[in-house]
């Protein structure tokens, strides 16, 4: 589970950020509004934690911005203020909960947890894209209603495919998402997985959807 924090307060974003990694998170820190949007928009976070009053961009519409980029997270908005207007305006904004500033870690683990898990539930509904379909909670996946018998490291990658359609998924971005990490030696794997996985997937149909974005990944598209 990863976990962005954007917080311009060095000492708080570290008491966040060591105690949600000794709750086994992944946590990654930005410290001012436009690189919570640029990191939060790069890559897909389980959830971010957003503080209201930031440098460059203030919270509000750093959480506003990535909603238009389509990024999708559930947001948990940390806010000094406690008047009912600045929490409906961040609740308006695209934040799914709020914290006000100052709480106890506790507090704000309940919250994580609580919302990490409704996005894990949101997460069971059925994706298609063209005529893919794939069941996340039964692990199965089906091309034109035959089932496609997948390893599940093929599993995972298609799925993160099928989350990001459309996108340009570099071979970085794959590394993170389906494996947890990345290492440079490691875009040979990528490259051999998307080949296992274009052959059951592709291979017995004219219409491809796995392509190849020459020098920068792969990309989940109707030709
Ligand atoms: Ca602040």
């Amino acid at each position: 589970m990863r976990i962005l924090v954007v917080e311009d307060e060095k000492k708080v974003a570290s008491f966040i950020q060591r105690g949600l990694e000794g709750e086994g998170f992944s946590v990654e820190v930005a410290y001012d509004g436009e690189s919570g949007v640029e990191m939060g928009s790069q890559s897909s976070f389980d959830l971010i934690l957003m503080d209201v009053m930031l440098p460059k961009m203030d919270g509000l519409q750093a959480i506003k911005a990535l909603r238009e980029k389509g990024v999708e997270s559930p947001v948990l908005c940390l806010t000094a203020k406690d008047t009912v207007e600045d929490i409906v305006a961040g609740l308006d904004s695209g934040s799914d909960d709020y914290l006000t500033k100052p709480f106890a870690f506790a507090e704000l683990l309940a919250r994580v947890r609580a919302l990490v898990r409704r996005g894990t539930q949101e997460r069971g509904a059925e994706i298609t894209y063209a005529d893919l379909r794939l069941d996340p909670v039964a692990h199965k996946v089906w091309r034109s209603d035959s089932e496609i018998d997948l390893t599940a490291k093929e599993y995972a990658l298609l799925e993160f495919f099928m989350r990001n359609p459309e996108t340009t998924l570099t071979r970085t971005m794959i590394a993170e998402h389906v494996w947890d990490y990345t290492f440079d030696s490691f875009t040979n794997i990528i490259d051999v997985y998307v080949n296992y996985l274009r052959k059951k997937v592709d291979r017995d149909y004219t219409n491809k959807l796995i392509h190849t974005v020459r020098g920068i990944g792969y990309v989940l598209k109707e030709d």
